[in-house]
């Protein structure tokens, strides 16, 4: 068994490499997932922000989406806009299993960290449904959390959230309003580890906020200090 085991690995390493080549999400050229040329060219998310939830709002003053919201999440920060090569590559992460992005995305948020702090002692990713996760086979949050930490110097704490039913598709929830009603109450948090701990909450996109705060509702009612989230993108 011991010898044929690493056999089988290499003989998976090289299906996987057939079946999902290393080639850049942009121009399909490049032996990078994302090559240096498309990295540029990613449309990033341009202050001045709404200091809430980072929506790009020309007083740099809170928006009107946050000025009636009485959000537990702090602030919410996104390096970039969710779309063209972000938006094909965060695709192809949670759909087409394409998880050696998850590296080059890390990446991606590890260089936003370093030229803009975050106060963050412990990174959490947002979790799947235990059903979409099955379904799935991993959360795409969770691969981007343990990619940073490396980056980051920061402990990830996973499995300390457990959603308690599954996200609905967008098209039934049109409105901000009905996406944080969906949405709330949909975790629970029973972790004594992040208790008075500074929290960042991980996830690919973000787009009324509601999950991200919906996480932190719960985080800090298990005692968590401070809860930022950091999402690779968001919708505008
Ligand atoms: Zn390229
Ligand atoms: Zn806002």
């Amino acid at each position: 068994m011991v010898t044929v085991l690493p056999q089988a690995a290499k003989l998976k390493r090289a299906a996987l490499d057939l079946l999902f080549p290393k080639w850049c999400v942009g121009c399909d050229r490049e032996r990078e997932l994302i090559c240096r040329s498309y990295r540029e060219r990613l449309v990033r998310v341009r202050p001045p922000l709404c200091p809430q939830c980072g929506k790009p709002q020309s007083t740099g003053k809170l928006c009107s989406g946050c000025l009636n919201w009485q959000a537990a999440i702090d602030v919410i920060r996104s390096p970039f806009q969710f779309e063209g090569v972000i938006r094909e590559a965060i695709l192809q992460l949670k759909y087409r299993n394409l998880r050696a992005l998850s590296e080059t995305l890390a990446e991606l948020l590890s260089d936003y960290l370093t030229a803009h702090p975050i106060p963050a002692e412990v990174l959490v990713p947002v979790p799947l449904h235990r059903k979409r996760l099955r379904e799935r086979g991993y959360n795409q949050s969770s691969l981007l959390a343990q990619k940073l930490a490396k980056l980051a110097s920061l402990p990830v704490v996973d499995n300390s959230l457990s959603r308690q039913r599954p996200a609905l598709p967008q098209a039934q929830s049109k409105t901000v309003a009905e996406r944080r009603n969906n949405v709330a109450g949909a975790f629970t948090c029973c972790d004594q580890r992040l208790k008075d701990r500074q929290i960042l909450l991980i996830d690919d996109v973000a787009t009324s906020g509601a999950t991200l705060n919906a996480c932190a509702v719960s985080l800090k009612a298990a005692g968590a200090t401070s809860v930022w989230g950091l999402t690779l993108a968001r919708e505008i």
